[in-house]
């Protein structure tokens, strides 16, 4: 195994982390009932907001993602309740397993893991519910298996033509902080996230931004919880403490990041992550490679999936690459395993990293035996190059 220079961790997530959130995250533990962590607290709670783009609560959660998904679902519905999801990968799925185990009904709209959710289906769904007794529309924004990002604004468009009522939550995992997202403006009830993504922190926090409609949903549900109980959070949450203890230092980690991303400019963080992605995608054309993702209005800024030849093992090929070159690639996921490989390009991720990492691509295919034209990495510096800088190139290629 080559250990020489730096680990290149190029996986959707869980993402490098940035030595100022490193350093931050390394200061001494404190009290967390004491008044320096209720201005932590109070300034994190409110950072938040700004990136999930909402005016209302977003609670965090010393959790995964998964924890924040559980929190979505127990605060919000009630045994026997329908629920419409979309199957857009691997994670959608995980998420009706999770639903089912709590006793919701779900309709399960089939999907063959290279497009995200088709906001025509959803309405259509939705207005043949004339009894309304569809509870939730529940959606993975960035599909981390497959590289597909679904519209959450259209989807939003979509039931309020079918004129249903159904909370709107959206698994926003590995989008939030890397692709543009508006709780409010898209009127989404639950955004799901967590921290270990676009946040660019180690894992550790998981968070839900609530509207005011899921908050009265909230009110008279039925499922019992306790640890994620959004009652006794907002309570405390209002002075800045938690019910019990949080992840002091993971907060502190969080205070760093929400100010590199606003820094940068949230709006300069997406359109960087379009151009990462546009370049990924000509390098794997240019390998004569096929990106897995088949609809370009759903090619996802936050990765890449790639679809390996008949024959030839994906497994293989990043063991290759990680034993070569010290780089890690995402793994196929469930019945993608051996068939792609992922390539993250997200939170602290540049130019360089991002060509960095397509070179040891591009040796690891030779070294694999894996049938490809060279030139990957050429089309992939042609493609920053004609983008530059600016957000009027970034748009016109967001889909290229
Ligand atoms: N949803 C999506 C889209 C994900 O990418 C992941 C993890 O990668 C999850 C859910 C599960 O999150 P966690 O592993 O943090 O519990």
């Amino acid at each position: 195994m080559n250990s020489q220079g730096r680990h290149f961790l190029q996986i959707p997530g869980p993402s490098p982390v940035p030595e100022r959130v490193l350093r931050a995250i390394g200061m001494p533990v404190i009290d967390h009932r004491g008044p320096e962590f209720q201005k932590l607290g109070r300034e994190v709670l409110d950072g938040c907001k700004s990136i999930f783009k909402t005016s209302g609560p977003v609670i965090i959660y010393p959790s995964s993602g998964t924890g924040a998904w559980e929190a979505a679902i127990v605060n919000t519905l009630s045994p026997g309740d329908r629920v419409l999801m979309v199957e857009t990968g691997h994670f959608a799925t995980q998420w009706r397993q999770m639903a089912a185990r709590w006793g919701i009904e779900v309709d399960f709209v089939d999907g063959d893991w290279r497009h995200g959710v088709d906001p025509s289906v959803v309405e259509a769904r939705l207005a043949e519910d004339r009894a309304h007794s569809i509870k939730a529309v529940m959606v993975v924004h960035n599909e981390t298996s497959t590289g597909a990002t679904s519209r959450i604004a259209d989807v939003r468009k979509a039931m309020d033509q079918a004129h249903h009522p159904a909370l709107l939550m959206v698994d926003t995992i590995s989008s939030l902080g890397s692709c543009e997202y508006k709780h409010d403006e898209w009127n989404v009830d639950v955004t799901v996230s967590c921290s270990q993504k676009g946040l660019m922190l180690p894992p550790g926090l998981g968070f839900t931004a609530v509207s005011k409609k899921a908050l009265a949903a909230s009110k008279s549900n039925k499922l019992p919880r306790s640890y994620w109980d959004w009652e006794d959070m907002l309570k405390a949450n209002t002075g800045g403490s938690f019910p019990y203890t949080p992840s002091t230092n993971l907060l502190y980690g969080l205070r760093e990041a929400i100010a590199l991303l606003l820094e940068e400019g949230l709006d300069a963080v997406f359109d960087r992550h379009q151009r990462l992605a546009a370049a990924t995608r000509a390098a794997v054309r240019a390998w004569g490679l096929e990106v897995l993702c088949q609809e370009p209005l759903d090619y996802s800024p936050v990765l890449t999936a790639v679809l390996l030849p008949d024959g030839h093992d994906a497994d293989r090929f990043r063991k290759i690459v990680l034993d070569k070159f010290n780089m890690s690639l995402g793994a196929g996921l469930s019945k993608l395993a051996g068939k792609v490989f992922r390539i993250g390009h997200l939170g602290e991720c540049n130019t360089l990293t991002l060509m960095a990492a397509l070179s040891g691509i591009e040796m690891g295919l030779d070294l694999a035996g894996i049938p490809h034209q060279a030139g990957g990495v050429m089309a992939a510096m042609a493609s920053l190059k004609e983008l530059g800088n600016t957000r009027e190139n970034t748009l016109k290629v967001a889909m290229a």
